[in-house]
């Protein structure tokens, strides 16, 4: 049996273990067999690390970790039609039943029996995997490898944003991880109005300007009821982008809304936030609605078109490239809020 090197979640607590793991051999009919040239670290796969109640639930170990990834086809099943040994390809993560309610009435990101690949299923942090020929999707031969592998998430970033209305809007966008930083390059290129993010991190309030926010502010520093107030000409903004988790950000963003105002949240809570519903959404009227994943497909069709058209640049998102051994020195760049998107590489020793 061959064998690969592997970021594994071994048994449950804290921590994963660099190990040998088998090489995937049984290929389904409509599966491929893919080689991992780059792959991201999420914080999801912080999550797994640290082991919270969310990995608890989710995760039964042992599973190779990690989602995030540029790959090579190196072999397909026999009933696989639209995908070839050679094409470069990311992936889709959630998983589709295909014959559950959600997934048949046009809504695969939610089906009621999702599998996430390297939560459910063995994933990328490694050489060899295998996903389902309906998750492949084909990247253009120019695209970088590094930006390939961070298409999921910014998938999470162009789904939010696009939710709605965009075009001359003015946005607050509480958050300036590493979607928060891609929501506001894609906000941008929609022809967003005034886009306003709060954020308390130095590095990522520097990169959210460079990534085209037109005001940044520090909600630990800075009044930002009374900031927005005044950009907004005593209105609040069109639409508010949740993408930090956080429950003051979020009560923050409620109140900057302007009435009949659009609230996309993204960011998900550890406790449950105390919202003032009559003041602050029933009676301004807003439209609130909660994003998970990315529409399938038509989500990967708008990053196609916004990378393909040069749109948006997510070049200085990935902060840190480093050897598939390094794992736990990105995860500790990432909790320190140095780090944006480390990007691993299974082959290469860098
Ligand atoms: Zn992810
Ligand atoms: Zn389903």
């Amino acid at each position: 049996m061959k064998t690969q090197r592997a970021i594994v979640k071994e048994k449950p607590g804290a921590g994963v273990t660099l190990k040998e793991v088998p090489i995937p051999e049984k290929l389904g009919s409509k599966e491929i067999l893919v080689k991992v040239k780059a792959a991201s670290i999420c914080g999801t796969d912080i999550h797994i690390y640290d082991w919270n109640d969310w990995a608890v639930k989710n995760i039964k170990p042992p599973r190779v970790i990690g989602h995030e990834f540029a790959a090579e086809v190196v072999e397909v099943g026999k009933e696989v039609t639209s995908i070839k040994v050679g094409d470069y390809v990311s992936a889709e993560t959630h998983i589709a039943c295909g014959t559950c309610y959600m997934c048949k009435t046009g809504n695969k990101h939610i089906c009621q029996n999702m599998k996430i690949i390297g939560v459910q299923t063995d994933g990328a942090f490694t050489n060899y995997l295998v996903i389902p020929e309906e998750n492949a999707w084909l990247n253009p031969p120019d695209l970088p490898i590094e930006i390939a592998a961070i298409q999921e998430p910014l998938g999470n970033a162009v789904y939010t944003v696009l939710s709605g209305d965009v075009a001359a809007k003015d946005m607050l966008i509480t958050g300036a991880g590493p979607i928060g930083l891609m929501a506001i390059a894609v906000a941008k290129a929609c022809g967003a109005g005034k886009i306003i993010v709060t954020e308390v991190a130095e590095k990522r309030k520097k990169l959210a300007k460079e990534m085209g926010a037109d005001f940044v502010i520090d909600p630990t520093k800075e009044n930002v009821l009374s900031m927005i107030n005044d950009l907004t000409h005593g209105l609040g903004v069109d639409v508010g982008l949740e993408m930090s988790g956080k429950e003051s950000a979020l009560e923050t963003l409620l109140k900057s809304m302007k009435k009949r105002g659009r609230v996309s949240l993204l960011g998900i809570f550890d406790s449950n936030p105390n919202v003032n519903l009559n003041d602050d959404i029933i009676f301004k009227g807003l439209d609130i609605h909660g994003i998970t994943g990315r529409l399938m497909f038509q989500t990967w069709y708008q990053i196609k078109s916004l990378l393909e058209n040069k749109r948006i640049d997510l070049t200085k998102i990935v902060t840190h490239k480093m050897p598939l051994e390094k794992f736990e020195d990105g995860i500790a760049l990432l909790k320190k809020g140095e780090a944006v998107k480390v990007v691993l590489y299974p082959d290469q020793k860098i």
